[in-house]
Order: structure tokens, then sequence, then C-alpha cells
């Protein structure tokens, strides 16, 4: 039985700890400023960019995104689990952790799975009815047979906005359950079902229970060609591959994984006896995924798509696993095909062959980028990149052997590439982690539209009391566009006093979100010149739904030009539409 703590007391425990005293017995702080800095105790690094802010009870590090609350510390620190860290710092402060026998926690996994079961047996259900013969029809013509979505459940979710959530309402579970399930969409409005109109992938853990979904839509106008469930209690991206379930076992016995990136591939190569194959589920290859593989072998082909992205992925994907010690080869798929084009085209013997025949990563890295053939400025760029990631291998043998290979295919000698290593690691050192071994874990809020949402919402929860109602008074909820900064300011907007930080970042599941939530929470916002700063967020962000509108506009007079009707009218528009961009009012 899973053990509880009454929220009671973890209140109590939050009160009496002192998040400067407990992580201090575990990491050098000095303080610089409001805020204390050190080492960080969760990657590597020389100089500090692990940061606690006492007063708002809450940690983050700007070098890896780490961050949370006293007991997400002791929870990370430790290796352990949530009662567990309660009880550890109540220990520390004399209260007494009483654990009650829950079955809060088992009742709401229990539920989740039987929740997802019974939308598989829906969608499923659906394909083969008679409004289902369309799209089963479409699945034929692609090739899949009738035993193949059978065994892997493929399914269809109708165009309707509730026929999940009233078969889900008759099993009386409470709202918070339907909402952790992801298979909802709660709005203003109501909640509705989150699939609509689109091919259901179940998606299956390694014990072969089904906890998440991919859906492709099935109107080609549809702006997200694949839709897949969030994070939730069941389902972490990052750890979760498509179909492991079914190939662990021809996986050790070929002695080595194919990995593709579409469920439709994945279903393709499995239905033409290609079976030792998995597919990533929706996201890139996390390093997560790298420990998770070697569990089962050490070596594993790479069959992306063959456009450029496909391309480029597999370059990157290959590198992050050479660094975990696993060896890949990497297929290119002709003729920007992706391999269930290439199967349907050619049978599943071409790509057997081509995925005999894999090539070591570094070596279709060169070919790619015809690296031999760059003028020498960008031969140089590339090697330095090259070796850069080489030098991120912590197999000794591995990694003389790539810059062995790398030297000669360059024709560049093998000690000027370990020279440049080393200095390169030098500077590593003394730089937070590189971006692309976090990338898959995190939200880039880069545009200037997001960067506008992410200052307001820092101003919105600083500590700066007038600051925060002075921003609060100039903006609107809709301002934000961003899901995770809109949920963000909703939660602080109504927050006149002190804000409560530990609990507002508990309300954040993913590890994404909690990065970028304790990243705004930490605050840095430079405040002597605040109102023209918050005046000029405000304009990107009202500016932004104008300039969308007569960016399509004008798309709409170019293809009245070319039909070679009159336009005046869109013209009339986008200057009106000018007109109000210059009068924004704030
Ligand atoms: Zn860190």
């Amino acid at each position: 039985m899973m053990a509880r703590v009454s929220q009671e007391i973890i209140e109590r425990v939050r009160d009496a700890s002192d998040i400067l005293d407990v992580v201090s017995k575990y990491v050098d702080l000095k303080k610089r400023g409001q805020n204390y800095f050190g080492l960080c105790p969760f990657h590597n690094e020389k100089t500090p960019s692990f940061s606690v802010a006492p007063a708002k009870e809450i940690f983050h590090c700007f070098g890896c995104g780490t961050g949370g609350s006293t007991i997400d510390f002791i929870m990370e620190y430790e290796k352990i689990g949530f009662v567990e860290a309660v009880q550890r710092l109540g220990e520390q402060y004399g209260i007494e952790v009483q654990l009650t026998q829950a079955k809060g926690g088992k009742e709401l996994f229990s539920n989740l799975y039987e929740l997802h079961e019974m939308a598989m047996t829906l969608y499923h259900k659906n394909l083969f009815s008679e409004k289902g013969k369309s799209v089963l029809s479409y699945l034929s013509d692609r090739g899949l047979e009738k035993e193949i979505l059978e065994q892997f459940k493929i399914g269809l979710a109708h165009e309707t906005w509730n026929e999940l959530l009233t078969l889900a309402k008759k099993k009386k579970m409470s709202n918070e359950t339907l909402e952790k399930t992801g298979l909802f969409l709660n709005t203003e409005k109501g909640t509705f079902d989150r699939f609509r109109n689109r091919i259901m992938f179940p998606i299956f853990n390694t014990a072969g229970r089904v906890i998440a979904f991919g859906g492709r839509a099935l109107d080609p106008e549809d702006p997200a060609k694949y839709l897949n469930s969030p994070e939730t209690p069941l389902y972490r991206k990052r750890d979760i591959f498509y179909g492991l379930h079914s190939a662990r076992q021809p996986i050790r016995e070929h002695g080595y994984a194919i990995f593709v990136e579409g469920y439709m591939d994945f279903l393709q190569l499995f239905q033409a006896g290609i079976q030792n194959v998995i597919a990533l589920s929706g996201t890139a290859l996390t390093e997560r995924h790298a420990l998770q593989i070697r569990k089962f072998t050490h070596r594993v082909v790479l069959a992306y798509d063959g456009d450029s992205a496909g391309i480029d992925a597999s370059v990157r994907a290959g590198y992050l696993l050479l660094r975990f010690g696993i060896e890949p080869g990497i297929v290119q798929i002709p003729d920007g095909m992706d391999p269930d084009d290439w199967v349907r085209k050619s049978g599943a013997d071409e790509l057997k062959e081509a995925v005999d025949k894999a090539v070591p990563v570094l070596s279709f890295h060169i070919q790619t980028k015809d690296a031999k053939s760059l003028p020498s400025v960008q031969r140089s760029e590339f090697i330095k990149d090259v070796v850069s990631q080489i030098s991120g291998v912590s197999d000794g043998i591995i990694r003389d052997d790539l810059l062995k290979s790398l030297a000669q295919e360059m024709r560049v000698e093998e000690s000027d590439l370990l020279k440049n290593m080393n200095s390169q690691k030098q500077r590593n050192l003394k730089e937070p982690i590189p971006a692309s071994s976090r990338e898959s874990n995190e939200i880039p809020l880069t545009s200037k539209v997001q960067k506008a949402q992410v200052i307001l919402v820092k101003i919105l929860a600083g500590e700066d009391l007038d600051a925060r109602q002075t921003v609060r008074e100039m903006i609107h909820l809709e301002l934000f566009l961003e899901p995770v900064l809109k949920k963000l300011a909703k939660m602080i907007i109504p927050i006149y006093d002190e804000i409560d930080y530990p609990a507002i970042v508990g309300q954040f599941d993913s590890d994404a979100e909690r990065k970028l939530v304790t990243n705004i929470l930490m605050g840095g916002i430079d405040e002597s010149n605040l109102t023209s700063l918050v005046q000029d967020c405000i304009r990107t962000l009202k500016a932004h739904p104008i300039k969308e509108n007569i960016r399509e506009i004008r798309i709409r007079i170019r293809e009245l030009e070319e039909a070679g009707e009159d336009p005046t009218e869109a013209i009339i528009e986008v200057a009106k539409l000018q007109e109000e961009l210059k009068s924004i009012s704030i």
C-alpha cells in the first residue's frame, strides 16, 4: 500500500523548514544580493549558477534548470520520494510525520489506467464501426493490415466534443482525476475531449499498459498534424519509447534496436517483420531514453526521416547515444522519404539491407554536411563542433577512436584535435551544460513575444508590491499566449500580498515546466525603468495579433493579384490595421 502524508503535515514541515538551512548542509552557499549562490549539486560546474532565494523558499540552477521547493531539493538530492523527503525534514525539525494508509495515490493511478483503457477500447471500436470505414480504408491504402491495427489497438476519435467525456462521467470519477488523465481539455467553456477527429495510437509502457495517446489529424487543414497526451502522472515523455513493450524481446534477439521517428514508421516496419524497432513518442531523443535503451542493447540504428530535419535529428541523436556508450549507426532514407514510405515503395528488404550497412555517426555527419569540401573557415567550425561532441563521450576508447577517424577523414593532425578538445573542455567546465544535452527538457521561450510575457510574469511574481500593482493594472490575462505563463499569471495576479512560492511551484508537474517556473520566480528584472519596460512588453503583445493579421492579409493580396483579381479592399484593410498598430494604447 502506498503511504501518504496529510496536507496539514506537509504544510507544517514546509513552514518549519528553512531552505537556506537545509540546502547549506549540502552546498556551500555565498550571499550575492538577496540570494545565495553555490556550485550546483545536480550538474558539473566551476562557477556557481545554483541559487537559493531564502525569502521565497525556492531554489533554481541557472545552469541546468533544476529548481523547486525545499522538499523538491531533498527528493532530487537524495533520490527519494516525496513522502520520504517530508519525513526526513520532519525529523530534522522535530515534527512527527504520521503516515496514513492512503487509497489516494493508489486509487488515482488505477483510475488513470482505467480511463486510458476505456479510451483505447472506445477509439478502437470506433475504427471498426460504420463511421470508421473511410479511415480504415485510408489505413489500408497506407499498407496497414487489420492484424497490425488490432495488435497495437489503433483507433479513431470522432469529431465530437464529448464522446469520451460522456463515458468517463458514468464512472463517477472526480474532476481532478479526469483532468489528470490528460484526455480532456478544461476551458472556461467547460470540459471537452482532447482528441477529436484523429487516428489514435495508444502508447504503452513496458508492462504493456496504455498510458497515453498520440493522435494524427484526419483533417489536412488541422494545424497540429500530431497531437500527443501531455505529461501526466502515468506518462513521462522523455522516458517512453513507442512500441518498446513489443520490441524488447526482438531487440535482445537481434542485439540491436532500430529507432524511427513516427508511429506509422513503426507499424510499417513491425508489420514487415522488422520487429526490433521502436519509435520516439513525439519528442527528441533524451538522455533518459539512452539510459533506458542501454538496459536492452548497446547498439542502435537510427532510421529517421530522409528530409533535412530528420538528418539533423539523427546526427544529434547519434552523438547523444555515443556519450552513453551506445554505438549508433545511421541509415539515410533516400529522396527525403520516411521509413514508412520507403518500405511501401521498395519493400522491407531494401531497408533491411540499408540497416546492415548503417553508417557510423561521424562518417554520416561528414557526408551529409559535405564537410570535406567546405571552405576552410566553415571546415574549421565543423571540426570544432564535432570535437566538442566527441569530448562529451565518457568512454575513453570510443573517444580516441572517434578522434582518430575524424583526423583521418578530414585530413588533419590528431594531435591538433586533441589540443582543441582539451582547451574546449577547459572552457566547458566554466559554462553551463551545453544546450544540446538539455534541449528536450526545456520550454524555450526565445521570441520577442515570448520574452515580453516572461518579463511581465517575472514582475507580477516579484517582491515589489508596487511594481506588481502597476503591471496588474495595465494588463489582462489574454495577453499571455504561452500556456505555462498563462497558468502562472492566472495564479499570481489575484495575490495582493506575499506569494507562497513553494505552493506555486507545486502546481507544475512536469520537469520542463518546473524549470521554467522556478527560473521566473527567482526574478531578476532590472527595475530601474520599470514603467517603460512594462509598456514595451505590453505594446509587443498587443501588436502581435495585429501583425499576424496583416501578414495573413498580405498573403491574400498576393493570391488575389496572382489570380488577376482586385486586391483594393484587402489593401485598405492592411492600411487600417497599420493605423491600429500605431495607435495601440496602453
Ligand atoms: Zn545545475
